[in-house]
């Protein structure tokens, strides 16, 4: 409901590309990636060379994507893209490569997700801006070399720990996107608001930012559907009170938890005396996907103090209990 993974509609996705930032000064936050990012970009422009290989990685929803089409459009070069569990045999890739003009930019998102024979082939192509190429098979088998344009890399992905370190050593620059502060988000959701044409109180903008899990999609699907409030239920004008009932409605609650974050706290609290427990095991219980949790929901419930993670599983804080309004049971005081 508040577009942590639910797929976008055609139309939402048309809204979502016109609130796109297009150029460094139209990006939010990040300081230290993109004051670094500038530097390589304008390095590589003044050298006519390829910027070096990129990988991002951080929860969805934080910019990665936004971020490789501003790099591309800052280095003045055009932006092919893929993804990970799309570049199904080497041949996918081979025709990405082959087609890349020099110093143009490939976009692979979930690169984690790369059959590993795929992977092997980009390590050359990487490397040395060459792919080798079999012709034929069985006894006639070859294989033949072609050079490359000189291209940047940019992978994308959600889960860092889960990259080969061949292929994360080809990457010669690694950031790591972090959730955004309720200012950054707040200055975000006004912006998305100019673009949308919806006045907006920044008492109203604020409210919808600090609930918005410290992720600027979230914080622009919570004020395209508070916009609808709004409109049927108020002058058209998003306000404080206007955000309140339609983060209500969405079942966005005081600290920016949605529907799932709390049926994980309670799960872990109330079927499993609020752990430790087995990412899986709470994943059969809530009824989505271990890998899921893990990405989406269960870094900000950590950054927030709500679950720790032990060796022997997963645990509720006393964080998490407050917030419920639950009486920790084995716990005095
Ligand atoms: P990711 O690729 O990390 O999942 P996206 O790049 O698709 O995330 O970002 C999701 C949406 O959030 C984008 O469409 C964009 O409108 C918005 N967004 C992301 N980062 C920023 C930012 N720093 N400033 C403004 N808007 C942003």
């Amino acid at each position: 409901l508040t577009g942590t993974t639910d797929p976008l509609s055609p139309m939402e996705k048309e809204i979502d590309r016109a609130l796109r930032p297009l150029s460094f000064s139209d990006f939010a936050g990040q300081d230290k990636i993109l004051e670094n990012i500038r530097v390589f970009v304008l390095a590589a422009k003044q050298r006519g060379e390829a910027l070096d290989h990129v990988l991002l990685h951080g929860p969805p929803g934080l910019g990665k994507t936004t971020l490789s089409n501003i790099i591309s459009n800052e280095l003045g070069a055009s932006l092919k893209t893929s993804s990970g569990p799309v570049l199904d045999k080497p041949s996918d890739l081979a025709g990405l490569l082959t087609n890349l003009q020099p110093n143009d930019v490939l976009f692979i998102d979930e690169i984690h997700r790369l059959n590993p024979v795929v992977e092997e082939y980009l390590y050359s192509a990487m490397e040395d801006y060459k792919i080798d190429i079999m012709l034929d098979s069985g006894p006639n088998a070859r294989s033949i070399q072609i050079s490359l344009n000189p291209f940047t890399l940019i992978g994308a992905t959600t889960r860092a720990g889960l990259l080969t370190s061949p292929l994360r050593a080809r990457f010669g620059i690694n950031c790591r996107l972090e959730y955004y502060d309720a200012k950054l988000l707040t200055s975000i959701v006004k912006r998305s608001s100019g673009i949308l044409g919806a006045p907006i109180d920044d008492e109203g903008a604020y409210e919808i930012a600090r609930r918005s899990r410290g992720t600027p999609r979230i914080a622009n699907n919570l004020l395209r559907r508070t916009r609808d409030f709004a409109q049927v239920k108020g002058s058209g004008r998003i306000t404080v009170e206007i955000a309140e009932i339609a983060l209500k409605a969405l079942d966005v609650d005081q600290h920016g938890l949605d529907e799932m974050d709390i049926r994980i706290l309670t799960t872990i609290i109330e079927k499993f005396k609020g752990g430790p427990v087995g990412l899986s095991t709470i994943a059969t219980a809530c009824g989505d996907e271990a890998e899921t949790i893990e990405e989406v929901y269960e870094p900000f419930l950590i950054q927030e103090g709500f679950i720790k993670r032990t060796s022997r599983g997963r645990e509720a804080t006393e964080k998490a209990y407050r917030h419920l309004g639950i009486v920790p049971k084995f716990r005095t005081g």
